[in-house]
């Protein structure tokens, strides 16, 4: 089933009432108001299977009735306080990459549902060289934040799979990991501070190193995802260009000696900034999608050396040409004791080459009707595999009907005390009833790993459709706490209802 034309695609008839209109035109200027099809569709969904499938039928039960684009953060003020006033649902908008529901168009009992487009937040408003920090505002996607930041010889080291289309603003408000944050960190930690426009007015987190006034604010508007305001500015801890890179790939007899290796150099010096360990299916993938001549050879020659289920590893080291060497050397030592195989840097070159591409071979599949999804999770080093065991049974029974579908999983986060695992899900879509079908698949994908004791989600979030297991993700009391702060900000409620913090069944057909 191919994509329809954007003008073929039917939508729900928008429901901005004429007073909400005059206010957000008063707030934000007649022209950066919109409520053209082809805006609303562009705004109607985010970048999961479900989502792709709904745009892909022609039909979306659900879009914002209007888009608002502010261009500074007294004009997101203004949107936020019309919406109250008339009771209109917001969804703050970013990149649109959430792959959870972030950005579903959700009304959950409001007259109508208006998205915030933060595209017009667009520069950096301050770098300090010497604390080496940069304040980006909410709109800047990544290549532009590289940019910005490469010419005064800095990176902010976030490179997610999404970092062409993902947003700053996103980045805070899922929580975000990109493939370097063994080193450079998660966003959370890179965040220092940010600023918040909510319903009941703006917050501002002080750029600070960290102190210690009292539980962290700012931690707890990170992962807010749009539910307790806009964030219109972060301010982010910034790194010097590396000198050198070291990108070279090995291949280890199993997972488990796999594992051990990541483990140790998380917790043994040799860190590396890019870890990324496959499984022998997701290895196995790889290989059989490789179109280098060397592919074959290096096949035989690990059946030789011992390794006919090989997994393939990926290891970046990025920085000064001293700690890179020193750190290489370290990691060395710890593949050859593990029984590791080098591979050369080929292999590493060509992921890198290719690391943001992946994504767009969804649509290939999906044109040829192929189930095709992902899902993470992250956990204690001691229950990685009976994770990743317990995740694959689950998608593997609910799954099986017609033909075995193709599980694979990679380890690409290494901490100190555990490491994430990213699942990637082919099988043959059934058709009539596609997205009933992936979503008893997550169903049960997602009871196996909280049975295991795995978080909810790495980096993903939560949106819609992770939030009907958040009452047992943070507890009762904590679900309170939350509602707490959303209550406070977001008195009315307008804020991304149907999302995070939901304890009943979600509005849409999705979970
Ligand atoms: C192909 C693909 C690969 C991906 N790879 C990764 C990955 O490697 N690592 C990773 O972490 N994620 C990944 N994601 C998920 C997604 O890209 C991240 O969640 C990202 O941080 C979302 O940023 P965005 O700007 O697109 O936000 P959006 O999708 O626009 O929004 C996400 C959520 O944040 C809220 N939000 C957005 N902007 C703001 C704002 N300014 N203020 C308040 N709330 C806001 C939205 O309301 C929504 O709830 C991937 C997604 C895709 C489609």
């Amino acid at each position: 089933m191919r994509p329809p034309p954007l003008d073929r695609v039917r939508l729900p008839e928008a429901r901005l009432t004429t007073a909400l209109r005059r206010s957000l035109v008063e707030a934000v200027g007649g022209f950066h108001v919109r409520d053209d099809a082809e805006t609303r569709v562009r705004h109607a969904a985010g970048r999961s299977y479900v989502d792709l499938l709904r745009l892909r039928s022609g039909t979306l039960d659900s879009a914002p009735d209007a888009v608002a684009y502010p261009g500074n953060a007294a004009e997101v003020l203004a949107v936020l306080r019309a919406c109250t006033e008339h009771e209109c649902a917001v969804v703050p908008f970013g990149g649109g990459t959430s792959v959870v529901g972030g950005v579903a168009p959700l009304r959950d009992g409001m007259r109508c549902v208006i998205a915030v487009d933060v595209e017009r937040l667009d520069s950096a408003s301050g770098v300090d060289a010497i604390g080496m920090t940069a304040t980006l505002q909410a709109g800047m996607r990544g290549p532009h934040i590289e940019a910005v930041l490469n010419a005064r010889g800095m990176t902010l080291g976030h490179f997610p799979q999404s970092f062409e289309y993902a947003t700053a603003g996103g980045f805070a408000a899922t929580r975000s990991a990109g493939q370097a944050s063994s080193q450079y960190g998660r966003f959370d930690e890179m965040a220092a501070g940010l600023a918040m426009q909510s319903p009941s007015g703006e917050l501002i987190t002080d750029a600070l190193p960290p102190a210690a006034t009292g539980p962290s604010l700012l931690q707890a508007l990170l992962g807010s995802e749009g539910t307790l305001g806009v964030i219109t500015e972060v301010t982010v801890r910034v790194h010097p260009l590396p000198h050198v890179e070291h990108y070279a790939a090995w291949s280890l007899p199993d997972l488990a000696h796999g594992l051990d290796v990541m483990r140790q150099l998380a917790q043994d010096g040799g860190k590396p900034h890019v870890a990324r360990l496959s499984d022998a299916d997701e290895t196995r993938a790889a290989f059989a999608m490789s179109s280098g001549r060397a592919t074959p050879v290096a096949r035989r020659y690990l059946r030789v050396r011992g390794q006919p289920a090989p997994c393939l590893m990926v290891l970046g080291w990025e920085g000064d040409g001293d700690v890179v060497g020193q750190r290489v050397r370290v990691a060395s030592r710890v593949l050859r004791r593990a029984g590791a195989v080098g591979l050369g840097a080929a292999p590493a070159r060509a992921w890198r080459r290719d690391r943001f591409q992946a994504p767009y071979l969804r649509d290939a599949l999906l044109d040829r009707g192929v189930l095709v999804e992902t899902l993470e999770t992250v956990t204690r080093w001691s229950a990685v595999d009976a994770v990743r065991r317990a995740v694959r049974g689950a998608l593997i029974s609910s799954l099986s009907e017609r033909a075995q579908p193709l599980i694979g999983c990679h380890v690409s986060h290494i901490y100190r005390d555990g490491a994430s695992l990213y699942f990637t899900v082919l099988a043959e879509q059934r058709r009539g009833d596609a997205v009933e079908q992936w979503v008893a698949a997550k169903r049960a994908a997602t009871d196996a790993l909280l049975a295991q004791g795995a978080a909810l989600s790495h980096h993903h979030g939560v949106g819609v459709d992770h939030s009907r297991w958040m009452p047992s993700a943070v507890g009762e009391r904590g679900m309170a706490l939350l509602q707490a702060l959303k209550r406070e900000l977001d008195p009315t409620g307008v804020m991304n209802p149907g999302k995070l913090l939901v304890a009943s069944e979600p509005e849409l057909t999705t979970f």
